[in-house]
């Protein structure tokens, strides 16, 4: 540990609270999301403002400090979180401003996706957001930004209007089209790379307060009907329409019947943010095919479906992420997802099968750091247990591992790194393909030393 933190210094100029090991609200501050990574960071610096941040950027940088940045504390990799270094916290700046007429806001990092859904569907108004309302809307967007909304509003990203950063060297800079647009391109997918965003302006659309969506429960021996099917609507259906197909447990729900409970079942997620009228008529082929159990789609609350996944992962479970963007369903990419999707070593565990398409592809292949925005499916292996046993941790992993390696034939060379426990060098090269070289020029200016290198990392080149 740092003679400056042994010797318990105080980072001057920081107004939020500052915790190190023994003081009270320590052990909260440092809990993660992802349970694997029990950290013990030697200071946590809970900032409340831009200048806190910029106080603790630079007494990091100054003293050597191995620097950890957290918003909603969400990342599948524990980057959140360092032993012996210094978290710079920013879950309690969850200011938000709102211009209803020009359907904008101004929001600070700390704010979770439930928060955010809440104050902006108070308006009407929403952009694609996490599909569990306790993820931050900070690491989210920076990475991509994926969502129910996605084929309506695109990746959350691309909403992006300017943000707030604070760099290495700890200046305030804006990003946007207009002012250092190279920064505004690289944070748009390459994350915390270039420096802590303390403030968002995001563009926002017309969703709910109602929508039709919900939940259909069907059994697993539907599954490639299902998605046999759903390869040709979605090709085609509506950008109103966003779904997914997930293989998981029914839960011990009351309105689940009892003799599901528990039981494997393939689940449609439905968000249709049209009329209820076209919503049925749009619905309809689909219940037709899936022959759904339990129907639980109807009209609700946008906000009750943005929660309505929470309890599948609770802050503090265990979990292994991997996802990969698909070319084409292909009849044996169906079959794969099928038989992996059977084989779920425990009853947490998700493999989440996403249609993407419309707006995705309105925004240009090179207009932000993300690319390949013709893949026409995602999956996502969330890979849950709460058992700390060594036993069944290397059972989820080994299940998470293996069904990744069936699908390397239908997979692109790379997907948002967000998604993935897995972000070595050679993952992260991959994924931003073609890009990696101007996204390392970036880092270069904005971040030579790889001070915030506690990430899905871009590495200078010297
Ligand atoms: C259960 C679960 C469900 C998920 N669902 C979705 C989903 O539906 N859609 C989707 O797109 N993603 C999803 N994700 C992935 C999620 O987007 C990432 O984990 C994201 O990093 C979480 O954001 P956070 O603010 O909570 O992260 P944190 O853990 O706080 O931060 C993660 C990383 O993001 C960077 N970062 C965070 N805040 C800032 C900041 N203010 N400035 C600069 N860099 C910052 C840092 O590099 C940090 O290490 C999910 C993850 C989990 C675990």
């Amino acid at each position: 540990m740092s003679d400056v933190l042994a010797g318990a210094a105080r980072i001057d100029g920081f107004s939020g609270e500052q915790l190190r090991p023994g003081d009270a609200g320590y052990d909260e501050a440092r809990i993660l999301w992802n349970g694997l990574f029990d950290r013990h960071p030697a200071l946590i610096a809970r900032c409340i403002s831009t200048d806190d941040v910029v106080a603790a950027v630079n007494y990091g940088r100054e003293n050597g400090l191995e620097i950890a940045v957290r918003s909603g504390g969400h990342s599948a990799a524990g980057h959140s979180g360092v032993d012996d270094g210094l978290v710079i916290d920013l879950s309690q700046m969850k200011r938000i401003d709102i211009d209803p007429d020009a359907q904008t806001c101004v929001a600070q990092p700390g704010l979770t996706w439930g928060e955010f859904d809440g104050a902006t569907q108070i308006h009407g108004l929403a952009v694609t957001g996490g599909r569990f309302s306790t993820t931050g809307i900070a690491g989210l967007l920076l990475g991509s930004g994926s969502g129910w909304l996605e084929r309506k509003c695109g990746l959350t990203a691309d909403n992006l209007i300017s943000a707030q950063v604070v760099t290495a060297d700890g200046r305030v800079l804006r990003a946007s089209k207009d002012e250092n647009p190279d920064l505004f391109w690289g944070i748009r997918g390459g994350s915390g790379n270039f420096g802590i965003a303390t403030e968002f302006e995001i563009g926002l659309h017309k969703v709910g307060p109602m929508i039709y969506g919900g939940l259909l429960g069907c059994a697993p021996d539907r599954a490639t009907e299902i998605l046999t099917f759903m390869r040709e609507y979605m090709a085609t259906a509506p950008e109103d329409l966003g779904i997914g197909v997930a293989f998981v447990s029914a839960p011990p729900e009351p309105f689940v019947p009892e003799e599901m409970h528990f039981a494997p079942i393939v689940g449609i997620v439905v968000c249709w943010t049209g009329s209820k009228e076209e919503g049925e008529k749009v619905l309809a082929p689909i219940r037709e095919v899936a022959q759904p159990g339990v129907d639980m789609v109807g009209e609700m609350p946008y906000v009750a479906l943005q929660s309505m996944l929470d309890g599948g992962g609770p802050y503090g479970i265990r979990g292994y992420m991997k996802a990969e963007l698909l070319q084409e369903m292909s009849d044996d990419a169906i079959a794969e997802l099928v038989s992996q999707g059977g084989q779920r070593p425990g009853p947490m565990v998700q493999l989440l099968l996403e249609p993407l398409g419309g707006a995705i592809g309105d925004m240009g292949e090179d207009d932000t750091a993300l690319g390949r925005r013709d893949a026409s499916w995602c999956y996502h292996a969330l890979s849950l247990w709460m058992d700390p046993s060594e036993e069944v941790a290397e059972a989820h992993v080994a299940w998470a591992k293996n069904l990744t390696q069936a699908m390397k034939p239908y997979a692109r060379d790379g997907v948002y790194l967000n998604f993935t426990s897995d972000d070595d060098e050679d993952r992260v090269r991959a994924s931003y393909g073609p890009k990696y070289e101007r996204l390392q020029a970036l880092k270069d200016k904005y971040d030579p030393e790889n001070l915030f290198h506690l990430n899905s990392n871009i590495k200078p080149s010297s």
